[in-house]
């Protein structure tokens, strides 16, 4: 079930949180350490994500409980397959993220920039959820976890910290899904409040990630991938195969030694299918055979788990319905959006009323 939250004057409780990991610098600039941006600021200005803007010398978080989507799945469609199986999860993500991906297929949530520049300016009507609130939606919702999603967490480091503690105290699970362009301060932090890392390895070519995602390189992510698994964080591996771009077999067979010599071979593989999007509108969908050619080279690797996700990624939504569960006072805020029978009759595409009437005016104007 996919959600979004809509935003909403009726709910208030909004404030800026200080970004957790900043130190001021000789300059008059203050250093946020979140990410590996570790974007240096002067008053007035927000770092490369936009969720944090610095105040008179201070950082501050500008999207903490703010939630941009949320979803309730199984686990496994994180994708994380040796943690919990079967167990549902409640995803959820705020704006902004640490790359600008060619092909993401979350803009309006990675970059946020309308919801970003909105809280920035004071004039943001989006609904604020304290992190007790979203830990009791999902005990309501019956599930037994919560994921922090849909962009890189560590750009709202301060909520995701805060909701896993209490997470913990109700008995749920965490899990973080990166992009593990993180700083080790951050990774820290996260020891004993995050129990799953799924993070992407999405290239074993510095250029790639120069070209397609930001200025990261392989090793930084590699690293802080590594770091997380030494903390003890169990840790499970992703890459969306991109046809011409990561899909040669060098650098899938790279990628998979890899994770055979640092994470172990039994640790799990999930090889996933891209679509066109964005920057890449004009790259085709993944064709099965490299996929299957991706898990022969794992498998040849030396891994025991490598996982193939075929899906046709149909964004055909139109239906929308109320949504259920969760917290009551919610029902008015979201609606599903569904995919019509003659496709796939999935829940799908993320729509907030709010934004379908906000969009309905405009096309009226
Ligand atoms: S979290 Fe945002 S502000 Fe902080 S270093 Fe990363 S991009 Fe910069
Ligand atoms: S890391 Fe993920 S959410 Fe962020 S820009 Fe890349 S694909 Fe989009």
């Amino acid at each position: 079930m996919n959600i979004a939250l809509q935003t909403d004057q009726r709910t208030s409780g909004y404030r800026l949180v200080p970004t957790r990991l900043q130190e001021k610098l000789a300059s008059g600039k203050t250093r946020c350490n979140l990410c590996l941006w570790r974007c240096g600021l002067h008053h007035g200005q927000r770092g490369f994500c936009q969720a944090h803007v610095n105040r008179n010398g201070t950082l501050y978080n500008l999207s903490y409980g703010i939630i941009s989507a949320m979803d309730l799945g199984r686990i496994e469609e994180k994708p994380v397959r040796h943690y919990r199986p079967g167990t549902k999860v409640l995803s959820v993500g705020s704006y902004g993220c640490s790359f600008r991906c060619g092909g993401c297929h979350n803009l309006d949530i990675s970059w946020g920039t309308d919801a970003l520049d909105a809280l920035a300016r004071g004039e943001s009507r989006a609904a604020f959820v304290p992190p007790e609130t979203l830990v009791k939606a999902a005990v309501n919702s019956g599930a037994d976890g919560i994921a922090f999603t849909y962009s890189e967490p560590a750009v709202w480091l301060e909520y995701v910290l805060d909701a896993a503690a209490i997470a913990h105290q109700q008995g749920l699970y965490t899990v973080y899904v990166s992009n593990s362009f993180v700083t080790d301060e951050a990774l820290v932090l996260l020891r004993g409040q995050i129990d799953v890392l799924c993070s992407d390895i999405k290239s074993m070519d510095d250029s790639f990630y120069r070209n397609i995602c930001a200025k990261a390189s392989v090793q930084q992510v590699l690293q802080s991938i590594k770091t997380a698994n030494d903390l003890g964080i169990h840790v499970e591996t992703r890459t969306n195969v991109i046809p011409g771009y990561n899909d040669d077999n060098a650098n899938l067979a790279a990628v998979a030694d890899w994770i055979h010599d640092n994470l172990g071979a039994d640790s799990p593989w999930h090889v996933t299918r891209f679509h066109p999007a964005y920057r890449m509108a004009d790259v085709p969908s993944t064709p099965v055979a490299s996929l299957e050619q991706a898990a022969a080279l794992g498998r040849q690797a030396g891994l025991s788990h490598v996982y193939v996700y075929a899906d046709k990624g149909c964004d055909c939504a139109t239906e929308n319905a109320p949504v259920s569960g969760y917290l009551p006072e919610w029902t008015a805020l979201h609606e599903v959006n569904k995919c019509v029978e003659t496709c796939c009759g999935d829940e799908g595409i993320l729509l907030g009323r709010y934004e379908r009437e906000a969009n309905a005016q405009a096309s009226e104007r």
